[in-house]
């Protein structure tokens, strides 16, 4: 086992290269491992379906952390280990590989995994042309069937789903989009968006089919997908088929060991787990929001960078609680969508400015209390609505929507609370 002073970091993702550098920089000075499964130093997923993907980018451009990062703060990063089991009582950790690791401190970065389709055709798990894109991994095996002429087939309207169509768009691919509810995004936001993404992509030349569910797939001889079958009796024909219907977080270690599982590893406002050795940070945890005013766990590199921080903060014996609003962003072709808050539960939205222009907001509102905002293409005011969303501002919806009255002067307005 390791000392008392030692942190063992699982999964080598945002989070874990934030944390581990946080820990230096607080002036922790027990050892520090990474032990993750992938064959890389922690990266940044967002470009793997934006920058990496259309190929602007290179792997080096992914890294968190320059990787000579690592070696100048004494953190140790174990590539291709993949852990597989806790021991809660001696303090240590078994690797697939028949290691064991002790730990003084344990922390699970292990973020999630894509869902995977259900079809009962056992053919969809080897078909060569079949994607997820959840790793560096899964985008190279793509790559050579990513090109200019191919018909590709999305699964899942999602940010993930879309941000892939715009760049295959400006490839010269040819793009459906095929999704199960009435319009796309519709699990993050409000019709008006929607629409508006819906009309950006259809005018780039994505076909995009809602209320249109998957029912399977038609194979060649070598079990490649040469169909995608949906709806009520469609058939489009595909050279490649990206699914992107979301994350399922990996919380089967922690499960197994027997910590607490609600929506995600549970943990405090701290990062602790059920048992006060252990945190769990990022994708894999959920925590208490006070903004949300109950439990939530996201799926974004902000609160797995602020949750790594406040993490770190707590193993140098420093309490600074995670309590962000949630925040996001995504890239689709020109557009810069960033959103604040959850707007399920809200009452009315305003948009200020136009979405025919590309550039405007969509602020919703609970009760005349501003809940959240979605800005496309307008990085000033959202940083503003940023912190109007956070002191849930009570305001006059036409305020909101008059342009000629700046956002920043309701910065002075009292919270609604
Ligand atoms: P991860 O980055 O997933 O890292 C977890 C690591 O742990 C993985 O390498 C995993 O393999 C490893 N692991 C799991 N189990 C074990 C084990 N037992 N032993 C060892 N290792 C293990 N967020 C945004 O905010 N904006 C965006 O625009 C955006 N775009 C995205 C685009 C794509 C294509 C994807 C996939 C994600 C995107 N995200 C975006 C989400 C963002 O990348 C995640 O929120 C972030 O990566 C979470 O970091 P994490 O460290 O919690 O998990």
């Amino acid at each position: 086992a390791a000392s008392s002073e030692s942190v063992l970091i699982v999964g080598a993702g945002h989070a874990a290269g934030e944390m581990a550098v946080a820990l230096r920089v607080n002036q922790y000075v027990g050892d520090i491992t990474i032990a993750g499964d992938e064959p890389h130093l922690p990266y940044q997923r967002p470009p793997l379906s934006k920058a990496f993907l259309s190929g602007e980018i290179s792997h080096e451009r992914l890294h968190v952390k320059a990787p000579a990062t690592y070696d100048n703060a004494n953190i140790r990063c174990l590539p291709n280990t993949r852990v597989t089991a806790i021991d809660r009582v001696a303090k240590t950790v078994t690797t697939a590989d028949g290691r064991t690791l002790g730990y003084g401190k344990l922390v699970l970065a292990t973020g999630g995994r894509p869902r995977l389709l259900t079809l009962p055709d056992e053919r969809i798990h080897q078909a060569p042309n079949l994607h997820y894109l959840r790793t560096i991994g899964h985008v190279d095996a793509l790559r050579e069937q990513f090109v200019a002429g191919n018909r590709l087939v999305i699964i899942g309207g999602g940010y993930i789903g879309l941000e892939v169509a715009a760049v295959a768009r400006k490839k010269g691919i040819d793009v459906t989009v095929l999704e199960a509810m009435p319009r796309v995004l519709q699990r993050v936001t409000a019709p008006e968006l929607s629409e508006f993404y819906a009309r950006v992509h259809t005018e780039a030349g994505v076909k995009i089919l809602v209320n249109t569910a998957l029912t399977g797939f038609e194979f060649d001889a070598a079990g490649k997908i040469t169909t995608v079958l949906a709806g009520d009796g469609l058939k489009i024909p595909a050279d490649v088929v990206i699914v992107g219907i979301g994350l399922i977080p990996n919380v089967e270690l922690a499960e197994a060991a027997g910590l607490a599982i609600d929506n995600g590893i549970a943990v405090d406002e701290y990062g602790r787990t059920s048992d006060p050795d252990i945190l769990a940070i990022g994708d894999c945890s959920s925590h208490p929001s006070a903004y949300a005013g109950r439990r939530i766990r996201l799926e974004s590199v902000p609160s797995a960078l602020e949750q790594a921080r406040s993490a770190a903060a707590l193993l140098v014996g420093q309490l600074k609680p995670y309590n962000a609003v949630p925040w996001f962003w995504s890239d689709q072709y020109d557009l810069k969508l960033q959103m604040v808050g959850l707007n399920q539960g809200y009452d009315t939205v305003v948009l200020r400015g136009s979405p025919a222009a590309r550039n405007f907001l969509a602020l919703y509102l609970k009760d005349g209390a501003l809940l959240a905002a979605d800005s496309v293409s307008r990085p000033q005011e959202f940083m503003v609505a940023k912190k109007l969303v956070g002191d849930r501002i009570k305001v006059d919806p036409a305020v909101l929507a008059d342009e000629t009255k700046p956002l920043k002067d309701l910065l002075a307005t009292a919270p609604a609370a």
